[in-house]
């Protein structure tokens, strides 16, 4: 329902909504790709265990949720 009335709103500004799986993307190093529940040091801090990556928890997981969201929409157009 919420993303059927979500859908609409877009449309009628002239943008797009992909809906993505979101699992793993709060833990998920948007830089290097490591997973790891240790990556995420609080609530609202991200920090890669693998790279060294900080950000705030939630920019990560939005770089991360956009791109899975590109992918989705490149692999619909190959389609
Ligand atoms: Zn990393």
């Amino acid at each position: 329902m919420f993303l059927t009335v979500l859908a609409h709103q877009a449309e009628s500004a002239g943008r797009e909504v992909i809906a993505v799986n979101p699992a793993g993307t709060s833990r998920t190093c948007a830089r290097c790709g490591h997973s790891a529940r240790e990556n995420r040091v609080t609530q609202a801090g991200f920090a890669c265990t693998a790279c060294g990556h900080t950000a705030p928890a939630d920019v990560n997981a939005a770089i991360n949720i956009l791109r899975a969201g590109l992918a989705l929409r490149q692999a619909a157009e190959a389609a």
